[in-house]
């Protein structure tokens, strides 16, 4: 990319024409091997900050010529001190070490986890739209959905697919920059550079990105400063058609605290969601890493596990953690009793109310038949019941959604989505429903 040229009077500009003049006085070679280097890299009233590739660049002027940079910039009417910083040992720096000139560091910011990627991740419908989009981020940065914004509840594979996305576009580019952070960690970033008076560099660093990724971009909620700096870097790097790569535990218009501006730049690409896994992808995803980990896991036990955990990738991974600990320790093959035996408690916490319960509560409840209740009829007095019984289904039985879907009748996932979101907007207005529903999960509760 070719930098924007410095405005006239900038320091930066400042910096630019003193060069001039020592190019002028000092001949190419001195040039070369002295200023060349040396890019600027921020200023205050007082200090003109340089950035050098290493300590031998830092020193030669001084070394060779003393007081000649000064000198130069006397005698274009910026009298400051210079302070030359040493790439690498800078503060906060996204990419020490990077030369000064036309050359490109492929160092990351924030490691991206190793075994995050695109071959570790088991696609599925729940997750297949996300993982298509991901890789055609991944394809061509910036030239497809920007951003890309990712949401999901916890567990579900967001920071393994944005780091996915990380690997894939440095093996297609080695060069690309590739800068992986937390909403929180991009925060702590911006306070560590007001604090230190280094919000130039702060600036410059984080608009020489290819590829954004901001994990958990939730958490910029009533953070009014990190918006606002991260309102102008996201509009300097889309401007210049970097990707970014956002993920959330809510949609963009569900994050509260957000403000309107950001939220409205987080709607301009494309919204992918990720949901619960079903059954199979479920027991795919425990296969693959009992694999990857050399974990001897019958199918049947597989099975077993995913039945017992619907909702969450990472507990469904801990549980297999746990017994594979176990396994070893007591030199036990991994069978379904054993599995039960040793995930006992984390299991029982999660013995949940069945999908027939609820159905049966809310039938009772709304005075409804289970057969209309299971039916293609869409009259409004069913309606609604079945729609507040999916509801229950995803909050006490905690069952996916195409998992419910499937035991309303064989419906698709999306219409069970569709009914979550019914009744979560009127729970916003109907103080009756809120009421209601209390009452259904007791019910549902006793029966159990
Ligand atoms: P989130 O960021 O959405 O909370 P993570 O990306 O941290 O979730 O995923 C939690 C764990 O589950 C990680 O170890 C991740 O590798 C694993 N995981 C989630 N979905 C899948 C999948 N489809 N295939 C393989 N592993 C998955
Ligand atoms: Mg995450």
């Amino acid at each position: 990319m070719n930098r924007p040229a410095p405005v006239e009077d900038s320091p930066e500009h400042a910096w630019q024409r003193a060069r001039e003049l020592l190019l002028a006085r000092f001949g190419p070679e001195v040039y070369r091997a002295g200023i060349e280097g040396l890019q600027f890299a921020g200023a205050d009233d007082h200090v003109l900050r340089l950035l050098a590739p290493t300590s031998t660049a830092a020193n030669w002027m001084r070394l060779h010529y003393p007081g000649s940079l000064e000198e130069a910039l006397k005698s274009i009417g910026r009298p400051r001190r210079i302070d030359i910083l040493v790439a690498g040992r800078a503060q906060g720096e996204l990419f020490p070490g990077e030369q000064a000139i036309g050359k490109r560091k492929p160092i990351r910011f924030g490691a991206l986890v190793p075994r995050y990627t695109f071959s570790t991740f088991i696609v599925g419908a729940s997750n297949q739209f996300a993982n298509a989009a991901c890789k055609a981020v991944a394809a061509q940065p910036g030239h497809h959905y920007n951003p890309l914004f990712l949401y999901g509840g916890v567990g579900l594979g967001k920071t393994h697919l944005a780091n996915a996305i990380g690997h894939a576009a440095m093996e297609g580019n080695p060069d690309a920059r590739v800068a992986y952070l937390s909403a929180e960690a991009f925060m702590t970033q911006l306070i560590t550079a007001l604090r230190r008076d280094r919000m130039d560099e702060f600036k410059s660093t984080f608009r020489k990105i290819d590829v954004l990724i901001i994990d958990d971009v939730q958490f910029l909620a009533n953070r009014e400063r990190t918006q606002e700096e991260f309102f102008h870097t996201f509009n300097a790097l889309h401007e210049a058609h970097r990707q970014i790569i956002l993920t959330s535990d809510k949609v963009p218009k569900d994050i509260p605290g957000l403000e309107e501006r950001l939220r409205n730049r987080f709607e301009w690409g494309l919204i992918a969601d990720l949901q619960p896994p079903d059954m199979e992808t479920r027991v795919a995803i425990l296969e693959k890493k009992a694999e990857i980990d050399g974990l001897d896991l019958p199918r049947e036990v597989a099975i077993h596990l995913a039945s017992k955990i619907d909702s969450n990738v990472r507990e469904l991974e801990g549980c297999l953690t746990r017994l594979s600990a176990f396994a070893s320790l007591s030199k036990t093959a991994i069978t379904v009793d054993f599995a039960r035996e040793v995930l006992h408690d984390l299991l029982k916490e999660r013995s949940t109310v069945s999908i027939e319960t609820i159905q049966r509560v809310v039938c009772e409840y709304y005075g409804v038949r289970l057969s209309d209740l299971l039916s293609q009829k869409r009259s409004r007095n069913i309606a609604f019941p079945r729609q507040v019984g999916m509801y229950l289904s995803r909050r006490l039985a905690r069952a996916s959604f195409p998992a419910i879907g499937e035991r309303f009748g064989g419906r698709d996932h999306s219409t069970v989505i569709h009914a979550n979101k019914v009744v979560e907007d009127r729970l916003k207005t109907d103080q009756r429903l809120r009421g209601s529903l209390d009452e259904l999960e007791r019910l549902a509760n006793t029966k159990a």
